[in-house]
């Protein structure tokens, strides 16, 4: 697959991602570190690297991948697509329907054609993007209509507090949701305030993305701060790493980290070696608080 690794070490990686499981509510089990693909499939000259990126991340037990129709406007799907040529039934994937796709008169076809750009005829899990003017009752129809017929296996939502949960699962029917995929990082911990428990006690995962902060100034704060770069030589680690594993300590949180480049791919599957111990956790809690009080959901 590539030069910078060889088979023993691939196993080694696998073999530590095998032991992060996360279990969804239907009993469905997903390794803690899946791929995200936001800003793949933007350029043409870029693709092949894109592809094979995440065939290493396949590779290495990172099997969850995540996509949406919004990214590269549906190139990032086709990435996706030729990634998993061959590879379909090794992974479980992911994509997002727009909000102003998710009525009941557009979702089959938003549906079709991302599954048509995918290469395949069954997504394992569906997401409304965000939310927006639709009504839940009509998103969840239209997501239990897709299931009833095959093309995809659950639904779940994204960016959604809360409020907006409490209001999903009191509509018939959504309880079915199976994850919320919210922005969740060292550095943007409101969701422990409430929405996390919460979800924690309805043992439906969060999907945490942007896990190492995407780019910007918290990310360069994070990744500079002397307390997370202690851990990452105590861990023998990088201090992206050191994100990661706490990201997945508590075995009910997916992390799907982006990288096209192959170091960071394996990087990042290498962060489920890492289990971060109680004090050091305690030290992180130090620098980076958690919420006291209720905090608007962070959304990117
Ligand atoms: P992220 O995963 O936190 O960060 C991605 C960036 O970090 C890329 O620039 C990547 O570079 C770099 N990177 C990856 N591994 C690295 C490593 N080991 N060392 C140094 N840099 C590394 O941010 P994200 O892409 O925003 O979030 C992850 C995924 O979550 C997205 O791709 C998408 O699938 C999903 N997402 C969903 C929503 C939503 O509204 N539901 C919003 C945002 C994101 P390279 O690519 O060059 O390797």
């Amino acid at each position: 697959m590539t030069d910078r690794i060889n088979d023993q070490q691939i196993n080694e990686i696998r073999n530590h991602i095998e032991k992060r499981r996360v279990t969804l509510n239907d009993g469905t089990t997903l390794p803690a570190l899946g791929q995200g693909t936001w800003y793949m499939g933007e350029n043409e000259h870029k693709h092949k690297a894109e592809v094979k990126a995440l065939q290493l991340g396949i590779e290495l037990g990172m099997t969850l991948i995540d996509t949406a129709e919004m990214y590269g406007n549906g190139g990032a799907e086709k990435v996706v697509g030729d990634a998993i040529v061959n590879r379909r039934d090794k992974v479980f994937l992911v994509s997002k329907v727009y909000p102003h796709n998710s009525g009941l008169n557009k979702i089959s076809t938003a549906c079709e054609n991302s599954l048509r750009r995918l290469g395949t005829d069954y997504l394992d899990l569906y997401l409304l993007h965000w939310r927006g003017s639709v009504p839940l009752a009509e998103v969840i129809e239209g997501m239990e209509k897709l299931k009833n017929e095959g093309k995809i296996r659950r639904w779940g939502v994204s960016n959604f507090d809360y409020n907006d949960m409490m209001e999903l699962v009191d509509i018939p029917n959504g309880r079915n949701c199976v994850t919320n995929q919210v922005l969740y990082h060292l550095g943007s911990r409101g969701i422990e305030f409430d929405l996390l428990p919460w979800q924690r006690e309805q043992k439906m995962p969060i999907m945490a993305y942007s896990p190492i902060a995407q780019g910007g100034t918290l990310r360069k704060q994070l990744l500079t701060d002397p307390t997370v770069l202690d851990l990452a030589k105590k861990y023998n680690a990088n201090p992206v790493q050191i994100l990661l594993a706490w990201c997945i300590r508590s075995n009910d949180v997916i992390a799907i980290p982006k990288a096209a480049n192959l170091e960071h791919v394996i990087e990042n599957a290498s962060a489920a070696r890492i289990y971060i111990e109680k004090e050091d956790i305690d030290r992180l809690d130090q620098v980076f608080p958690k919420p006291h009080r209720k905090m608007p959901l962070d959304i990117i």
